[in-house]
């Protein structure tokens, strides 16, 4: 068993840390505050290769492992998880375009999405369904060579900046998951358009809204995959996504864990600083603990996926382990800066409250744990 990190994965490591401590920390609660997305640090993530990191070569990317983007997404996360979030959901969309796309797709899309020049989303949630993929009520019908969408999405990230879409929808709802297909839907095309930002009580800066597709007509070259198989596309795609998410579940629990410590060595109470008292010291010890163990879940899950093995399992339960740790993590790291926590003088209280999407998006915490339980019940 060999835990040691390549001489490459270490030096990327290295360089997101530099960038992170340096470009992307100091902006982290400006971008909570405005909630405006970052523009300058979407463009240096490009200039940095950061966006086009799993990208094969042949479309203009860097072609690492994704052991190495799971360290980049904790490394960007420790500093802001709006800035890892966006470089996620580039690689993901990436993803889903060379996995599942046409050679005239990848050619099309890929160089774009690699270089930053371009957004691409994910328009799946709807009002009325969101873990219930097959409950969906976007259609798709078939017509002059192509097809006409109708639906509204929810809570879609980046949606009111989107170049390109990969959107859900049911070819027939009478078939359930069976009916579901992918579709890129590109800016311009009539009748896709975003509608409402939500207000959201953190992970702010990232246009997160609403999708509308009104009678959208998309050519039939626009089908990402076959029709009837985006419920099995778009699971495949969500192990990876779900190491990413833990990642940054991850990142932001160390970083929580190092403003405690800080914190709990600097502020003084009965003749000391209170990080002399045991009950501030259990508090930390769980964390680190807690973190170590999450840690060592993600890589092995980012590891197996750099064989080509099935992580079902793994990255889900490497997702509900970070995620709920980093909800436990922030809560104590607030509770340690006593009154301090609940104000906005210490980025405790922005940590607080964005800890608490790990548990919901990407697969709440229950499908996480039917994930789990399901492959449990298959394996033994
Ligand atoms: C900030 C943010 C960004 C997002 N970005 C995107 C995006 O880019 N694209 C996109 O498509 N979606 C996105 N989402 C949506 C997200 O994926 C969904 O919110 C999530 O999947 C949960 O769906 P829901 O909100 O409809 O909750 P529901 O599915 O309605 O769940 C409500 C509750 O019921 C529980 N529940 C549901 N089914 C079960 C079950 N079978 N067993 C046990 N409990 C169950 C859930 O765990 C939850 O506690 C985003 C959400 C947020 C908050």
């Amino acid at each position: 068993m060999n835990f040691e990190l390549s001489d490459a994965q270490r030096m990327m490591k290295e360089m997101v840390r530099e960038f992170a401590e340096k470009e992307i920390k100091p902006r982290a609660a400006e971008i909570d505050r405005t909630d405006e997305f970052p523009w300058d640090l979407w463009k240096r993530m490009a200039e940095l290769g950061l966006l086009g990191m799993t990208l094969p070569s042949e479309y203009g990317g860097s072609g690492m492992d994704i052991v190495s983007w799971a360290i980049a997404q904790e490394e960007m996360a420790r500093a802001s998880v709006v800035v890892a979030d966006i470089q996620l959901l580039s690689t993901l969309m990436q993803n889903m375009i060379l996995k599942n796309g046409s050679e005239a797709q990848k050619q099309k899309h890929l160089p774009a999405l690699g270089s930053g020049e371009k957004i691409c989303i994910i328009a799946q949630t709807e009002p009325g369904a969101g873990s219930d993929v097959a409950g969906i009520q976007t259609t798709a019908k078939l017509e002059r060579d192509g097809y006409v969408l109708n639906g509204t999405k929810r809570f879609i990230t980046c949606a009111m900046l989107a170049d390109l879409a990969i959107v859900v929808a049911t070819v027939d709802k009478s078939k359930g998951h069976k009916g579901i297909t992918l579709f890129l839907v590109e800016k311009g095309t009539p009748g896709f358009s975003p509608g409402s930002k939500e207000h959201l009580m953190g992970v702010k800066g990232m246009a997160t809204g609403e999708v509308v597709l009104d009678n959208c007509w998309v050519p039939k070259e626009n089908l990402l995959g076959g029709e009837g198989e985006g419920f099995k596309r778009a699971m495949i795609s969500l192990d990876t996504g779900r190491i990413g998410i833990g990642c940054q579940a991850l990142g932001l629990a160390q970083a929580a864990m190092e403003e405690a410590v800080r914190y709990a060595k600097q502020r003084t109470a009965f003749g000391g600083p209170i990080g002399n008292l045991q009950a501030v010291q259990h508090k930390l010890a769980d964390m680190s603990a807690g973190i170590e163990a999450a840690r060592l879940r993600l890589r092995h899950a980012a590891w197996l996926k750099d064989q080509g093995r099935s992580i079902i399992r793994e990255a889900a339960e490497a997702k509900l382990l970070a995620s709920e740790l980093a909800v436990r993590v922030t809560n104590e790291a607030l509770q340690i800066h006593g009154g301090y926590g609940y104000s906005t003088d210490f980025p405790i209280e922005r940590m607080y409250r964005e800890a608490k999407v790990y548990t919901i998006w990407e697969g709440t915490s229950e499908i996480q744990r039917m994930v789990i339980a399901r492959q449990l019940l298959k394996e033994y």
